[in-house]
C-alpha cells in the first residue's frame, strides 16, 4: 500500500518512484481530474478507481468511504496506490488516511510528491524564497475566512511574519484573505500573484498587489486551482517568467 504524490499538474513531475508503482500495482485509487498522462504509467489491466474527490478543493465529504475503500483493498492482498495531487501530506488528507492504515495494521509506504506549493510559483517565474528577497515562507490553507471561528490559522502572525505566504485553496475567500492580511499589517501595496492551473498548459496568472488582487483575479475570471504568492519575491516573475 502506498500513499503517492502525482505532483501539481504537468505530468513530468511525477517521480520515478510514483511511475514505479503505478508500473507494479493491482489497483489504483485517484482524486478526480490527476492528468492522463500520469495514468498512463498504470499497468494494463490495474483497476483505476476514480474516488471522485476534486483534487484542488483539499475537502473530502467522503473521506471516510475513502479510507474504508483503502483499508478493504489493501485487505485483499491487493497492490494499492493511493494517487495524490501535489504531495500527500500536504492539505491532502494524506494524514487521515495513514491513520486509518495504521489503526487498520496496514503496513504502508509514503513517497512524497511535487506539490503545487513550490512547483506552481516557480512555473509563474517565482521562487518562493529568494536571497534579498526573503528567506522564509509559509504554505498556508484559505479555505475558511480569517475572521471565521472556526479557522485555526494565526492570520495575525502570518500577516507580519513571513515574507512570502503561499495560500493554497484560497480563490473563493480571496477578498477576505486579502483584506484579513492588510488589516493585520501587511502593505497594502505587497506585491502579490495568483496562478490558476499551474504547470499544465492552461496556465494563467494574474499579478497585482495585495489590495488590488482579488478584484484583478476576478476580472481576469480565474478558476481554481489556483495558488496565492503574497510577498517581494513576486517581483521576480518581471525577469524570470519562463512558461507562462
Ligand atoms: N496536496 C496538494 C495540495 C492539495 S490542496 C499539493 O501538494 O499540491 C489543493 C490546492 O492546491 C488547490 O486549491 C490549489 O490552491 C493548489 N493547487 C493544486 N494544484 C494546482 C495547480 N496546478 N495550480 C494552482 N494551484 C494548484
Amino acid at each position: 500500500m502506498a500513499l503517492v504524490g502525482a505532483g501539481p499538474g504537468d505530468p513530468g513531475l511525477l517521480t520515478l518512484k510514483a511511475a514505479q508503482l503505478l508500473a507494479e500495482c493491482d489497483v489504483v485509487l485517484v482524486d478526480r481530474l490527476v492528468d492522463p498522462a500520469v495514468l498512463a504509467h498504470v499497468r494494463d489491466g490495474a483497476e483505476v478507481v476514480d474516488v471522485g474527490k476534486a483534487s484542488w478543493t483539499g475537502t473530502a465529504p467522503r473521506q471516510d468511504e475513502i479510507n474504508t475503500q483503502l483499508v478493504a483493498r489493501a485487505r485483499d492482498g491487493k497492490r494499492v496506490v493511493r494517487l495524490k495531487g501535489g504531495d500527500p501530506f500536504v492539505f491532502g488528507r494524506g494524514s487521515e488516511e495513514a491513520e486509518a492504515l495504521v489503526a487498520a495494521g496496514v503496513p504502508f509506504e509514503v513517497v512524497p510528491g511535487v506539490t503545487s506549493a513550490v512547483a506552481v510559483p516557480a512555473y509563474a517565474g517565482i521562487p518562493v524564497t529568494a536571497r534579498g528577497y526573503t528567506q522564509d515562507v509559509c504554505v498556508v490553507t484559505g479555505h475558511l475566512d480569517p475572521d471565521d471561528p472556526g479557522s485555526r490559522v494565526r492570520w495575525q502572525a502570518l500577516a507580519t511574519g513571513p515574507g512570502t505566504l503561499v495560500i493554497l485553496m484560497g480563490h473563493d475567500r480571496l477578498p477576505l484573505l486579502a483584506e484579513g492580511l492588510i488589516r493585520f499589517g501587511r502593505p497594502a501595496d505587497t506585491p502579490a500573484a495568483c496562478i490558476e492551473r499551474g504547470t499544465t498548459p492552461g496556465q494563467r496568472v494574474v499579478v497585482s498587489t495585495l489590495e488590488r488582487l482579488a478584484e484583478d483575479v476576478a476580472r481576469a475570471g480565474l478558476q481554481a486551482p489556483v495558488a496565492t504568492v503574497v510577498g517581494e519575491v513576486v517581483r521576480l516573475r518581471d525577469r524570470l517568467a519562463w512558461f507562462g
